[in-house]
C-alpha cells in the first residue's frame, strides 16, 4: 500500500510550489491506489497560525486535493516525539548536549575550520542532570550515507559532513527533524515527495531512521519553482498563494493541470484530465532542473478548461467571482443573460475573471454611455438606418442567431449598403464598443426587447 503525505509549515498561505507538492503526491497515491495524507507541522508555536492552517485546507480543497484522513497536527504527538527519542538513547544513537549557546558557535567555528561538521563537547560524557540540555544525534564518524532518490540519483554524503543535529530542545520540545520521522513512520509514508531544498535533510534523517530500525521511505526531491526570469520564485514574481490563482480567475482543473506539467513532463502532452494525469504520472518524469512559471502558460492551459466547463458551474463561478472581487451584484434577467451566453463566451476567455469584460456589453444599464469611435459610428445617417432596422426585425421570430443575421442580410439588399453601414452603428447601439461576439450573437443574448430599446435610445427619425 502506497502511503504519501504532504507536510506544509502553517506560517502563511497554500503556496503555489506547495501546492504542486501537493498535487504529485496526490496522484502518485491516485495512480497506485494507495492514500494520499495531509500533516500539518505545527510546532513552531510562534510562526504557526490557526488562519494558515485554515488557509492551507481551503487551498487544498479549492484545488481537488483534499487528503484521505483528517489532518494530522504534528503538535499533537509530542509525547510520540519525546518517546522516539527516548528509543535514541536506547540504542545509543542519542545524547544529551549541556552546551551554552557561546560555546555552540565557538565549536561550530571550529568545525568549519577543519572542514567537519559539528559535535557536541558532551558527544563522549554523560551531561549533568541538573543542566538544561538538549538531545542530539550521535552521528557515525565513519562511512557515508547514501539515499537512491528519484529525482535526483544517487546522492551520498560522508557522515563527517552531517552535523550532531539536535533532537528534542532543551525544553524538551521536538524539533522538526525528530517530529517528522516519527510522524512519517507512525503515518505509514512510504514515498515522500518534496521539494528538493529538503535533500540533504533525507540524507540525515535516513541515518536516524536506520538508527530506529525502521524502514526509510521511498524519496523523490523536486527542484523548486523558479520565476519567469529563472531566478528562484520569490515575491518579486507577483503571486505566490493559491488563493490569488483563483482571485485571477484560474479554475482549479486549469491551474491542477498546469501544475502537473511545471516540472513533470509525459512525453510532449499538455493537457491532462484528472483520469489521465492518474494514469500516467510516474517519478521517472519528475525533471531534474528546476521549472520556470509561464504565466501565458498557464492562461492557455486554463483556456482549455475554460472551454470544457459546464456552463453553469462557470456562470455561478463568474458571478461569485464578480461580487467578491469587484462587487457587483447582477439582477436575475442580466444572470440569465449571461448564463445564456456562456457557451460562446467561455471560449472567448482565458479565465473567469476575463468574463469579466466578455460580459460587460451584457451588464450595461440604458441608456448605454457611448464614447469615442463608437460614437463617431452613430452619424445622423446611422441612426436613421438603426430606425428603419429596428422596424424590419422587430417581429423576427424565433429571436435567434441564425434568422436574426438572415434579417439583417436582407436588411442591407434592400438597403442597397455594404453590411459595415449597419453593423458597426449596430454593435455601438447594443454595446457601446465593449467586447462582444458576433452581432447576431449579441442580438440573441440581449434578447428581443432589451436589444430594441438599445437601438431604439441611439434612433432618429
Ligand atoms: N514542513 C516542511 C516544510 O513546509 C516540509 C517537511 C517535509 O515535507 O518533510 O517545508
Amino acid at each position: 500500500m502506497i502511503v504519501t503525505r504532504f507536510a506544509p509549515s502553517p506560517t502563511g498561505y497554500l503556496h503555489i510550489g506547495g501546492a504542486r507538492t501537493a498535487l504529485f503526491n496526490y496522484v502518485y497515491a491516485r495512480r497506485h491506489g494507495g492514500r494520499f495524507l495531509l500533516r500539518i507541522e505545527d510546532t513552531d508555536r510562534a510562526r504557526s497560525t490557526a488562519e494558515a492552517t485554515q488557509a492551507i485546507l481551503d487551498g487544498l480543497d479549492w484545488l481537488g486535493l483534499a487528503p484521505d484522513e483528517p489532518p494530522v497536527f504534528q503538535s499533537k504527538n509530542e509525547a510520540r516525539h519525546a518517546e522516539v527519542a527516548e528509543a535514541l538513547i536506547a540504542a545509543g544513537a542519542a545524547y544529551r548536549c549541556a552546551m551554552t549557546q557561546e560555546e555552540i558557535e565557538a565549536e561550530r567555528a571550529k568545525a568549519r575550520e577543519d572542514g567537519r561538521a559539528f559535535r557536541s563537547l558532551w558527544r563522549d560524557k554523560e551531561a549533568p542532570a541538573d543542566q538544561p540540555c538538549a538531545l542530539r544525534f550521535r552521528t557515525p564518524d565513519d562511512g557515508e550515507t547514501v539515499i537512491e532518490d528519484a529525482v535526483q540519483g544517487r546522492v551520498a554524503v560522508a557522515n563527517r559532513q552531517l552535523d550532531d543535529l539536535v533532537l528534542l530542545r532543551a525544553d524538551g520540545t521536538p524539533t522538526y527533524m525528530l517530529a517528522v520521522i516519527a510522524d512519517d513512520h507512525d503515518m505509514g509514508v512510504t514515498h515522500i515527495i518534496r521539494g528538493d531544498d529538503h535533500l540533504t535533510n533525507a540524507v540525515r534523517q535516513t541515518l536516524i531512521y536506520r538508527a530506529l530500525g525502521w524502514d526509510v521511505p521511498a524519496f523523490a526531491h523536486v527542484p523548486l519553482i523558479h520565476g519567469p526570469d529563472g531566478a528562484k520564485l520569490s515575491k518579486r514574481h507577483g503571486a505566490l498563494g493559491v488563493d490569488a490563482y483563483r482571485k485571477m480567475g484560474f479554475l482549479p482543473e486549469g491551474l491542477r493541470n498546469y501544475l502537473l506539467r511545471l516540472g513533470w513532463a509525459h512525453g510532449d502532452q499538455e493537457l491532462f484530465s484528472d483520469a489521465e494525469a492518474i494514469a500516467a504520472f510516474d517519478l521517472e518524469g519528475l525533471n531534474k532542473a528546476p521549472a520556470r512559471l509561464d504565466f501565458a502558460k498557464m492562461e492557455s492551459v486554463n483556456a482549455h478548461w475554460m472551454k470544457q466547463a459546464d456552463d453553469e458551474r462557470l456562470t455561478g463561478l463568474f458571478l461569485d467571482w464578480l461580487r467578491t472581487e469587484t462587487g457587483e451584484a447582477v439582477d436575475t434577467v442580466t444572470a440569465d443573460r449571461i448564463g445564456r451566453a456562456m457557451p460562446i463566451l467561455k471560449g472567448r476567455a482565458q479565465t473567469v475573471a476575463e468574463l469579466d469584460g466578455q460580459t460587460r456589453f451584457i451588464r450595461m444599464s440604458r441608456p448605454l454611455a457611448i464614447e469615442g469611435k463608437s460614437e463617431k459610428a452613430l452619424t445622423p445617417e446611422a441612426r436613421e438606418r438603426l430606425q428603419r432596422l429596428a422596424k424590419a426585425i422587430d417581429s423576427i421570430a424565433p429571436w435567434e442567431e441564425d434568422p436574426l443575421h438572415d434579417a439583417l442580410q436582407h436588411f442591407v439588399e434592400d438597403e442597397g449598403v455594404g453590411f459595415g453601414k449597419i453593423g458597426q452603428p449596430l454593435r455601438a447601439a447594443l454595446t457601446a464598443g465593449a467586447p462582444a461576439p458576433d452581432i447576431g450573437q449579441v442580438l440573441a443574448i440581449l434578447g428581443r426587447e432589451e436589444s430594441l430599446a438599445r437601438i431604439g435610445d441611439q434612433a432618429e427619425a
